[in-house]
């Protein structure tokens, strides 16, 4: 099996930050075979190996990555069963994540409309149990298969031994960097009940006097929030929200609550969360510049790199931000985005 493994690759034209170093090597895997045949090269050279999607949740260190960086393009979309009410779709981990949206919207099937348009591949959605407007793919998780980066041994994965919490899996804890996820499968209704709970989506159905919006009607109102809100990569580099929402317990929104009468707060089985945006903005980051890098105008919540900025530039105002929130607000803010 050929595979073509190629050498000092810029990581920055792989990242929707724009910000990395050289990986030593840079390999593009778009079968098994491919895979395997790479796995097997880097265990011969006793290279370490770091799986790559689209790049849009991570900051590269500008020293590189100094092992074999896998690219993933394996594609393939199949429904391996059905019934009356339910679909359940196996995706391969290359394909990219809002064309399997679009294909579950297309065929009438029901449970991620929320998340259309939240860019990156198919593959990197349980690392991190993606999520957006009150919906997170834990709901309609259904199984996946992984494959040792070490051994090259496959390995199938249920919703518990996923363990998805709030932007969080098993895959970014102990199995954190130890699998390449190949395929992800999802069960989907095909008579769901579209979860329009979240205020910006209500906000613009009351607008437009809208009560029960189609699937397509639903998906886009989110694109025209998510383009109010958030910036587009290819124009403005960045890599999302930057941060977590925190999770507070009562005793401290409580104080929080008296000192700051307008703080917002989301109320669930983990406790209070509040909005990270609504903590760094009211620090008085939002839409200021240092250097190179600098706060999104409209939402505090992403860092973005207007041209030039290294890794080093956006750590320095991580800890600045850091530091302000911990001081104003007792609240440790824990970063979302991958840094490397
Ligand atoms: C403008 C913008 C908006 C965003 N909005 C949202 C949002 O609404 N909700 C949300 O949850 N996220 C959001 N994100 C973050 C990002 O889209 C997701 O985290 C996405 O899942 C990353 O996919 P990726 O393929 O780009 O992963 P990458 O950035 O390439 O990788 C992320 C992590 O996943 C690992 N990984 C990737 N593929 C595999 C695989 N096949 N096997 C094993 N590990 C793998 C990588 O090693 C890395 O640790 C946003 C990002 C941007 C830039």
């Amino acid at each position: 099996m050929d595979i073509k493994i190629l050498e000092n690759i810029k990581l920055s034209d792989y990242t929707t930050f724009k910000i990395g170093g050289l990986a030593k090597y840079f390999v593009v895997v778009k079968s098994e075979e491919e895979l395997f045949a790479t796995i097997n090269w880097a265990n011969k050279k006793d290279e370490k190996i770091f799986v790559l999607g689209g790049g849009s949740n991570l900051l590269f260190s500008d020293d590189g990555y100094d092992g074999l960086v896998i690219k993933n393009e394996i594609k393939g979309l199949e429904i391996v069963s059905e019934n009356e009410s339910e679909v359940i779709v196996r995706v391969y981990s290359g394909e990219i994540w809002s064309k399997l949206v679009y294909f579950t919207i297309e065929n009438g099937l029901y449970g991620l409309e929320n998340t259309f348009y939240i860019p990156g591949t198919v593959g990197a959605s349980p690392i991190q149990n993606i999520g957006a407007y009150g919906t997170e793919i834990k709901d309609v998780f259904y199984n996946l298969k992984a494959v040792d980066i070490k051994t090259g041994e496959g390995r199938f994965f249920n919703l518990e031994d996923c363990n998805f919490s709030y932007r969080d899996s098993v895959f970014k804890k102990e199995l954190k960097g130890k699998y390449f996820i190949l395929w992800v499968e999802f069960k989907l209704s095909r008579s769901g009940k579209l979860n329009l709970n979240y205020p910006d989506v209500q906000r613009v159905l009351e607008e437009r006097g809208i009560k029960e919006p189609s699937l397509r009607e639903l998906t886009e109102i989110i694109r025209e929030i998510r383009d109010s809100k958030l910036p587009n990569p290819a124009v403005l580099a960045n890599a999302g929200s930057f941060f977590k929402n925190p999770i507070i317990n009562p005793e401290h929104f409580k104080v929080l609550k008296e000192k700051f009468p307008d703080i917002k707060s989301f109320v669930d089985e983990q406790g209070f969360k509040i909005p990270a945006g609504w903590l760094i903005e009211q620090c008085g980051f939002k839409g200021k510049t240092f250097g190179p890098v600098g706060i999104y105008e409209k939402q505090a919540l992403i860092i973005v790199n207007h041209g030039g900025a290294k890794q080093k530039d956006v750590l320095g105002l991580v800890e600045n931000i850091k530091q302000e929130v911990k001081n104003r607000f007792d609240i440790d803010l824990e970063e979302e985005v991958n840094v490397l």
